[in-house]
């Protein structure tokens, strides 16, 4: 999953500790990178409990990682299909070992 803002890929992905941040922008999970977090128009979605842009977006629902707080996601059945939190990731893993094997 590249960086939304940006198009940059991971070079080196390490679980838990990337550098790169994941948040919610329009209902839909994204990726950003090191260099775009430090930018601050990114028009990410913020909680509307304490402001923060820490958000995860699962079916049907966004919860803030800072609060807890969880919102039903707006967008329904489009919210469904572009929240799969992992999902995107482990295809492309799996593509990888897969690749990796065949070459
Ligand atoms: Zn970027
Ligand atoms: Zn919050």
């Amino acid at each position: 999953m590249p960086c939304f803002s940006c198009g940059a890929r991971q070079s080196d992905p390490i679980r838990g500790a990337s550098p790169w941040k994941r948040g919610v922008r329009q209902e839909a999970q994204v990726l950003i990178c090191p260099d775009c977090q430090r930018a601050h128009d990114l028009d990410l979605d913020t909680c509307s409990t304490c402001g923060s842009v820490a958000l995860i977006c699962r079916l049907g629902e966004v919860e803030c990682r800072s609060c807890g707080a969880v919102r039903p996601a707006r967008a329904g059945g489009q919210a469904a299909v572009s929240c799969a939190p992992g999902l995107a990731d482990e295809v492309e893993a799996a593509l990888n070992r897969v690749l990796g094997r065949v070459h």
